[in-house]
């Protein structure tokens, strides 16, 4: 037995689905349910926890002491990363786009909410120029990382991989067979490659990108079967990865106030927008039941509400 058994990854959670009530929804006849997997923890939170789950039981089986990997300055990954290793009993080093940060630690560490969890949680940084950053996959990086803090188990930016896409099947259980729909944010692809592996035949799977091109198709395509019905609604990344405008800002903030969830504005805000705005072009037929997974995130939303204030714009409303 290793000793992943007596952990927080032990755990098999199983979140709730909450229905929630709009009046668009009682016009269009639509049920609209949300998988609170935001509450699975507030830093290991959603797809990041089930994505980590497998590959740190890998680290562990492998012996490894270590965990490194990367990440932009307001990762939800890289939060997840560090308070997980921690809980398991992994070093964890964490390789950061933007080498602007490193200048004054203290400063960024005092500014920037994500880092200061993470680095509180024994997460050692190297700070990289975005340049740095696109080689950071190459042979001699990744030796200059090893001769820098030694050994350790990679996990890939975003931490997609085939463990992670195993760790997101478990996002669905039986009672979600009733859906017809299942909507979930995407980033890498990792989670909603889960998610359309552990559907139904009848079930679709809508996956909302958080950001532009379109390479995305073919990341999830590595992972899934050919015949499965999925697709992505590309429209409604609001301009690119961590982009957004008022209007979103003011969907999130309304969101919550309608509901009480909060959605978080680089992910799971922009899929329920885009939930929502099918909704009102009669995408989904009548008597249609979704099943939108909170993918979580939330410990962002500092973070971007300092970049908000800064510019004097909305912030998002945090309970
Ligand atoms: C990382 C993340 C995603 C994207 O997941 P992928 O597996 O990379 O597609 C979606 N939602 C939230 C809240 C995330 O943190």
């Amino acid at each position: 037995m290793n000793n992943t058994n007596n952990s927080f990854f032990a755990t098999d959670f199983i979140s709730k689905n909450q229905q929630v009530f709009l009046p668009i929804l009682e016009e269009k006849r639509i049920e609209l349910f949300i998988k609170r997997e935001d509450l699975i923890h507030s830093l290991v939170s959603g797809n990041k926890f089930r994505k980590l789950k497998y590959n740190l039981q890998e680290a562990t089986k492998l012996k490894k002491k270590s965990l490194l990997t990367f990440g932009g300055a307001f990762s939800n990954h890289i939060a997840a990363t560090a308070v997980a290793g921690r809980l398991q009993g992994f070093k964890t080093f964490g390789v950061i786009r933007g080498d602007e940060l490193s200048k004054n630690l203290t400063k960024t560490l005092e500014e920037n909410a994500t880092l200061r969890e993470a680095h509180e949680n024994g997460m050692k940084f190297q700070f990289v120029s975005r340049e740095q950053y696109r080689q950071k996959l190459s042979f001699g990086f990744i030796e200059k990382m090893k001769n820098k803090w030694g050994d350790f188990y990679l996990v890939p930016e975003g931490g997609t991989n085939c463990l992670a896409v195993d760790g997101c099947e478990e996002i669905l259980t039986k009672s979600d067979y009733q859906f017809d729909y299942i909507c979930s944010a995407v980033g890498t692809g990792g989670t909603i490659a889960g998610l359309i592996k552990a559907k139904k035949k009848r079930q679709k799977v809508i996956g909302f990108p958080a950001l532009k091109g379109n390479f995305l198709s073919e990341e999830i395509r590595k992972y899934v079967v050919k015949d499965a019905s999925w697709g992505l609604q590309k429209k409604y990344h609001f301009g690119g990865y961590a982009k957004y405008d008022d209007q979103l800002i003011d969907f999130i903030n309304n969101f919550k106030k309608d509901t009480n969830i909060q959605l978080d504005p680089i992910y799971t805000g922009k899929m329920l927008f885009g939930i929502i705005d099918l909704i009102k072009k009669d995408y989904f037929d009548e008597g249609a039941q979704i099943l939108a997974i909170h993918t979580g995130g939330l410990q962002g939303i500092e973070g971007i509400n300092k970049q908000l204030k800064k510019k004097e714009q909305l912030l998002i409303d945090v309970l």
